[in-house]
């Protein structure tokens, strides 16, 4: 019922020479993948990278768009670039942007809604670190995160959302969530966004990101509510990526 996505963060990594090689190769890879495959990459190199994806099937994304539809806002990309670029997917809400750029639940609910209403799909990050988990708020800062993006969409927007639990002792640590763990979340955000559309909640899709690699992914995708990955690390590396790919 749920396709699985398995989205590639690039972060702030790459060159126009080593963009090449790894979509040339990642293309190759995902021709007949079973997965939709999707890589989010720096925005100075949207323009190459669509042109690099032309014709494939993997789906081109950003990492971060403004809450403005346009205007006096240095430094900020829109929503209606990253569509003349070609872009399906953008990454909000991304627990670097949260920790270093102190952006908020509230701003993120704004990038979410704006990516929405312009036709973007928002890969909306949420994830608590390890002193909240220890401290027993893993479920209060998720809820709370994932409620202000809910309460920002236009009214059916839901169906035009994913979802991505990425616990922030995980990313780039090499420390993975059990699939236990992470199941447990995913199940605890679907139940909170059947509350605003119990259809269209089915279709939503919810990845884990989080140090996800080869050698851990069939597990993670294997449980109910883990619908694909958002990938760091492992992305910048084809083989690596692929590895997740052919398990999704
Ligand atoms: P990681 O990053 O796979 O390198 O842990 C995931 C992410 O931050 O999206």
């Amino acid at each position: 019922m749920r396709r699985k996505l398995v989205a590639g963060n690039w972060k702030m990594n790459g060159s126009l020479a080593t963009n090449a090689a790894l979509l040339e190769q990642v293309k190759a890879d995902c021709a007949n993948s079973a997965c939709e495959v999707a890589v989010c990459v720096p925005a100075p190199y949207l323009a190459q990278c669509q042109a690099l994806l032309a014709g494939s099937h993997v789906a081109l994304g950003a990492q971060d768009v403004s809450m403005h539809a346009a205007g006096a806002y240095t430094g900020e990309v829109s929503a209606a670039m990253l569509l003349e670029f070609g872009c399906r997917y953008v990454i909000v809400g991304h627990s670097e942007r949260r920790a270093y750029f102190g952006e908020s639940d509230e701003l993120t609910a704004s990038k979410a809604a704006r990516a929405v209403a312009a036709g973007l799909v928002p890969i909306v990050c949420v994830g608590e670190t390890l002193e909240q988990r220890e401290a027993g708020q893993t479920d209060a800062v998720i809820g709370a995160q994932i409620d202000a993006v809910l309460a920002g969409l236009p009214q059916g927007g839901l169906s035009g959302i994913v979802v991505a639990y990425e616990p922030v002792w995980a990313i780039g640590t090499g420390r993975t969530a059990t699939p236990e763990m992470a199941q447990e979340v995913h199940a605890m955000l679907r139940q909170r966004m059947r509350a605003v559309d119990q259809k269209a909640v089915e279709t939503v899709r919810i990845l884990y990101g989080g140090s996800m690699k080869p050698d851990n992914a069939a597990e993670l995708l294997a449980m109910p509510d883990i619908d694909g990955g958002l990938v760091g690390g492992a992305a910048l590396k084809a083989a690596d990526f692929f590895g997740i790919v052919c398990k999704s």
